[in-house]
């Protein structure tokens, strides 16, 4: 029986992961672990029964030790708890649900302790790709992607050869702000960001994807998963989001993956890969869609892709000021402590504010992601 541990168990990613293996009943869950949802979490123990739980507070461990007193689950809490989740004995496989640069350091441990990686968690490969790759290499690990559109080009490799790929086409909905100019962006409330037209997300990611911060994140995400220049990885604005994303061989054959907006099709396809066990759900019915449509994106209305590109041409940490940036920026505004537009503003200062580390250690990351933040405490 395979086992399975998750890092963010009780977000969407999590919750839709253990839905896959609510409905399998094949696989073990040895560890799950969550910020501050106690209830859920103890509701996924009881469930689950896993070895270890992990919760982000000291104090709510000790609740959560008290509640689930009698079981013979163990709890711990903080970054301890995360790597504990993530390197626990027998786990075979570890689910990275977790939203931000959080997940680095857990990534690493379950890479050295031989895991395959169920990565979901684009922020580490973001900040930390030139660590986690050779990484991986080094210890013969597999990183298999959970985000669809790269669940879709892994897919759409299947059975090529990598040195044949002309180009990785990702797609794009657009977020509910396609074809708005600059100027019709100014005054969007928490609300209306929150309106994904496609997908149900958890917070983070649903306002990336309506600055398309997303994908830009997934520009450089694809990058390092697929080892392609950037200039092979182009971004096309499908608003229906069938299509997942595609990949272009030498000799002119398009591959693309379809299928109808699911996130646990690509979750069950990096825990059970390359098996394709039945999955309940909606799908897909060619006959009742009724456009597909493409364009390019409007990048001068969604400046943060254009950043991103920036960012990854620049390499270095320079994806982690522009991603700490982001990080802040978003749960300012979800806070409603800045416009939607100062999340652009605050990514774009904070990357011209960043000293260039061309190669940058963990701590360096790090240590670019706190600088950016103290920057954003004194300007914003
Ligand atoms: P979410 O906000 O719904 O869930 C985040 C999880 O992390 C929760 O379980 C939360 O409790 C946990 N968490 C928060 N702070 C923590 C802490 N300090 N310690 C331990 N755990 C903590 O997020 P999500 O939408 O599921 O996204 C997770 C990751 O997957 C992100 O990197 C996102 O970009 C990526 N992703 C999500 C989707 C999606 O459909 N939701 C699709 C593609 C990629
Ligand atoms: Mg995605």
């Amino acid at each position: 029986m395979k086992k399975i541990s998750i890092l963010g168990s009780t977000g969407s990613i999590g919750t839709q992961t253990l839905d896959v293996v609510r409905e399998h009943g094949d696989m073990q869950v040895v560890a799950l672990s969550c910020g501050r949802n106690l209830s859920l979490i103890e509701k996924q123990a009881r469930e689950f029964k896993p070895q270890f739980v992990s919760v982000s507070d000291e104090n709510d461990a000790k609740k959560l030790r008290t509640s689930l007193a009698d079981t013979d689950i163990e709890v711990g809490y903080g970054m301890d708890g995360l790597i504990r989740c993530a390197t626990i004995e027998h786990c075979d496989i570890v689910v990275t649900a977790i939203v931000g640069m959080l997940g680095i350091r857990p990534t690493i441990a379950a890479i050295k302790a031989k895991k395959t990686i169920a990565l979901a968690n684009k922020e580490t490969l973001v900040t930390a790709g030139h660590i986690i790759i050779p990484l991986a290499k080094e210890y013969g690990v597999s990183i298999l992607p959970v985000d669809s559109e790269h669940s879709a080009i892994f897919q759409s490799l299947q059975g090529n050869s990598m040195n044949q790929i002309k180009k990785i086409l990702l797609t794009a909905s657009g977020g509910p702000f396609r074809g708005r100019k600059l100027s019709e962006l100014e005054g969007i409330r928490v609300e209306d960001a929150l309106k994904h037209p496609n997908w149900s997300m958890g917070q983070k990611i649903t306002i990336d994807s309506s600055t398309m911060v997303n994908k830009g994140l997934e520009v450089i995400e694809a990058k390092w998963l697929f080892d392609v220049d950037l200039s092979q990885i182009q971004v096309v604005v499908h608003p229906q989001s069938v299509i997942h994303s595609a990949v272009e061989y030498a000799d002119g054959a398009v591959i693309a993956q379809l299928g109808t907006p699911d996130m646990r099709i690509p979750i069950q396809y990096a825990l059970y890969y390359p098996s394709r066990p039945a999955l309940s759900g909606d799908r897909l019915d060619l006959f009742k869609l009724k456009d597909l449509t493409f364009e390019a994106p409007d990048l001068d209305t969604f400046k943060g892709l254009a950043l991103a590109m920036k960012a990854a041409r620049a390499g270095g940490n320079i994806p982690t000021a522009f991603n700490a940036a982001n990080e802040r920026a978003v749960a300012l505004f979800l806070n409603k402590k800045i416009k939607y537009l100062e999340i652009i503003d605050i990514i774009e200062a904070c990357m011209e504010n960043a000293s260039f580390i061309e190669n940058p250690s963990v701590d360096e990351i790090l240590d670019t992601e706190q600088c950016a933040y103290d920057y954003i405490s004194k300007r914003w």
